[in-house]
């Protein structure tokens, strides 16, 4: 019953691309499970660049199935983009891509919604990235949401279509004094989209349990961060969907039975897009080198990302409500030539009260300071290591402090964006 998981274990943009693109070698199926294309995962191997909003990373190891569960939102005008993109390259997936048919659909009053409510938001802004991913979220909650099955028989989704738009289209005019939604233009586009994407849409959680029923590896592809998790994060600022394991198994249709792995993946420091708590930033000098250093900006925004040192009592949380079996640390590389480095250990407030946990309360949080521990930095560089026994002393002693900090053991150390550039100190999939 080999399912694997790779989740974000910080606030996303840990590097899940290039680890899921690195450990699908030894899967058969590669499968997102949550998010919409608010996520950027960005995969550089010998076959180029590529980056990943919908289609699982895994999609370039020819050998993979790559599905996209029922949890994922997906933009059909997306998709097919990425789909044609990928043609253009080269990589031909048309048979090894499946959309549940369970899947919800971004619509267009979705991403319009997404943008007034947050011009609407003014300082008091969440940082949604406006893609439509929050209100799909909504409306599925509502139950006025549009799935995949539903572009099989579009007849049927007409009445349904003009129900959806007038509530849809009253919040837009009447609260956001926005521009109102054309039924007949949404109608022509989801017959347009039902005509391209009926080929790809099928019973995804079926196949996902033969395929582990046949003892086939399942590499189960988190989007975001577990700190980014709408029960779990730092809510409000948070998304819509979950990403911490539990949403695997709903977002897939398996059971949870069948997890054999649950990777997180952290990165050797912390960032974050947008509004929310980040309590070890950086707002100095050093926090700007590292933007600028490491190019932390977003895949999918372009926005600069906030930088800080690594959070061990975000991490630890991170690990209690997730089980991770194994840890990955990528961006080690970042830290190259840095005469020390700090660890947060813990969180003080401005009264001197200590704060063991990682608070529930957003506010709780914007309180916390971090408590730092200093290591010693390291003058060879780890860029492109692919052997434990050639990385710095210091460098691994960092990584262990980590360990054991989160109390787990990191099986992979990512020293680069390639594929290759990549220390693998235990294997994380049985071959
Ligand atoms: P994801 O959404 O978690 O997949 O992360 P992103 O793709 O948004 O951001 C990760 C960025 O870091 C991408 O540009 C990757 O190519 C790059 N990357 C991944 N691992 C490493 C690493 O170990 N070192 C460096 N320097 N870059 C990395």
């Amino acid at each position: 019953m080999p399912a694997y998981a790779v989740l974000g274990a910080q606030w996303g943009d840990e590097g899940k691309g290039k680890i899921v693109d690195f450990l699908a070698r030894d899967a058969n199926i590669v499968a997102r499970f949550a998010g919409g294309n608010n996520a950027g995962h960005t995969v550089v191997n010998d076959q180029g660049t590529f980056g990943f909003h919908l289609i699982p990373c895994g999609v370039l190891w020819p050998q993979t199935l790559n599905l996209i569960g029922n949890g994922v939102v997906v933009d059909p005008d997306i998709l097919l983009q990425e789909i044609d993109e990928l043609r253009e390259r080269g990589i031909d997936i048309a048979d090894r891509i499946i959309l549940s048919e369970r899947a919800h659909l971004i619509m267009p009053w979705h991403v319009r919604l997404d943008e007034l409510a947050e011009i609407s938001r003014g300082e008091r802004a969440i940082g949604t990235t406006g893609k439509g991913i929050g209100p799909a979220y909504s409306d599925k909650a509502a139950r006025t949401g549009v799935r995949a099955a539903d572009l099989l028989d579009i007849e049927a989704l007409l009445p349904r279509l003009d129900d959806i738009l007038e509530y849809n289209n009253a919040v837009i005019t009447k609260v956001f004094d926005g521009e109102a939604i054309d039924r007949d233009e949404v109608f022509e586009k989801c017959r347009q989209w039902g005509e391209r994407l009926a080929r790809y849409i099928g019973p995804v959680e079926k196949i996902a349990n033969q395929a582990l029923a046949a003892g086939q590896h399942v590499l189960l592809e988190g989007a975001q961060g577990v700190l980014l998790d709408l029960d779990h994060g730092t809510y409000p600022f948070v998304t819509s969907s979950n990403p911490t394991i539990g949403g695997a198994s709903v977002g897939m249709g398996i059971s949870p039975t069948h997890l054999t792995g649950i990777t997180g993946v952290f990165k050797a420091y912390s960032t974050r897009v947008g509004s929310g708590p980040l309590p070890s930033e950086l707002m100095d000098e050093t926090g700007e080198t590292i933007r600028n250093l490491a190019q932390e900006f977003g895949t999918t925004t372009g926005r600069p990302r906030r930088v800080g040192w690594f959070d061990a009592v975000a991490a630890k949380y991170s690990a209690l409500i997730n089980g991770y079996t194994s840890a990955v640390l990528t961006r080690l590389d970042v830290l190259d030539g840095f005469e020390s480095v700090k660890i947060c250990t813990g969180y003080v407030t401005d009264d001197g009260e200590e704060i063991p946990d990682f608070p529930g309360g957003v506010a709780a949080l914007e309180k916390c300071r971090p408590v730092y521990e200093v290591v010693p930095g390291w003058d060879e560089p780890t860029a492109s290591v692919r052997r434990l026994e050639d990385l710095p002393a210091e460098a691994r002693a960092y990584v262990d402090r980590i360990q054991e900090l989160i109390d787990c053991p990191i099986d992979v150390i990512s020293t680069g964006p390639h594929r290759d550039e990549t220390i693998l100190v235990r294997a994380l999939i049985d071959a």
